[in-house]
């Protein structure tokens, strides 16, 4: 490439882990691309649609690792534009969905790299659709949240108002919840949501690991604890569970996903 010239950035969802839930469009610029940066939660089966010769980069975190910064990858896909006509920035679910996708398309943006988001099928749809729970219900209420967990941990998030979300929203699906799960639990209870409400959590949904454990509110710490789930997960909380029809269920894919937490 000339000197001046900057090649476009992709910001691509890979969608949940089932390799056959990415987009055709994805599919096609992963098979293109001449750089690819991913991260944690794309399972290796989709990261061999890329060509042979393909610059990899992985930018996620590793078990027992801090993720990198994200001023680090930034710098990396700069770095790629400068030097590859079609990079492809591959996120887990959809990039735009708690994924820090905003923060690089707006970085990518003031340098004056092309760039195009591509959605993807994110995890907390595909999760409980995953199990026949389907995420919105017309006799299960007529909204849905979706929410970070996580606000704990990171700080510099503002944080969610659980208590006013026990009557705001008729169903909740939170993303990274599970280290916080006692706080959100007993938040939501005393902000006066029903503790027999029923809930589910879906553990490395749509592939080989997934695993989940269903209890109504009051009980899910518990369950949760002895069935001993980890992460990645997605917690749904709301009248939803109860419509789940399990023969519409796919089977996960036999794909197993890069457990990073
Ligand atoms: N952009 C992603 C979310 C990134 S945040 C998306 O749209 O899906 C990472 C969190 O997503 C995980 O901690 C977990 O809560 C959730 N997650 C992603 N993939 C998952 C999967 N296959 N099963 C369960 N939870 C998943």
């Amino acid at each position: 490439m000339t000197n001046n010239h900057i090649g476009k950035v992709y910001l691509v969802g890979s969608g949940p882990g089932d390799p056959d839930l990415i987009t055709v469009k994805a599919h096609r610029l992963i098979s293109e691309c001449d750089a690819l940066v991913y991260d944690s939660l794309v399972p290796k089966e989709v990261l061999q649609i890329a060509k042979d010769r393909c610059d990899l980069t992985f930018v996620g975190k590793r078990r027992g690792h801090h993720s990198f910064p994200q001023a680090k990858i930034n710098a990396v896909l700069l770095e790629k534009a400068t030097r590859y006509e079609c990079v492809v920035r591959l996120k887990g679910g959809d990039p735009f969905v708690f994924g820090r996708g905003g923060e690089e398309a707006a970085y990518l943006h003031i340098h004056k790299v092309p760039i195009e988001v591509v959605p993807g099928v994110t995890a907390g749809i595909a999760a409980p659709a995953y199990l026949g729970i389907p995420v919105t219900h017309r006799h299960a209420g007529s909204s849905v949240t979706f929410i970070t967990g996580h606000e704990l941990v990171d700080q510099r998030r503002p944080s969610v108002k659980w208590k006013s979300l026990a009557q705001a929203s008729d169903s909740l699906v939170i993303y990274m919840g599970l280290h916080n799960l006692e706080h959100i639990v007993s938040s939501l209870l005393s902000g006066g949501m029903d503790s027999n409400i029923p809930a589910v959590v879906i553990q490395q949904a749509t592939v080989v690991g997934q695993n989940f454990i269903k209890a109504p509110l009051h009980k899910l710490v518990e369950e949760v604890r002895q069935k001993n789930l980890s992460s990645p997960s997605i917690v749904v909380i709301g009248r939803i569970v109860d419509y789940q029809v399990t023969s519409c269920a796919p089977s996960p894919a036999n794909v197993t996903m890069p457990i990073p937490f």
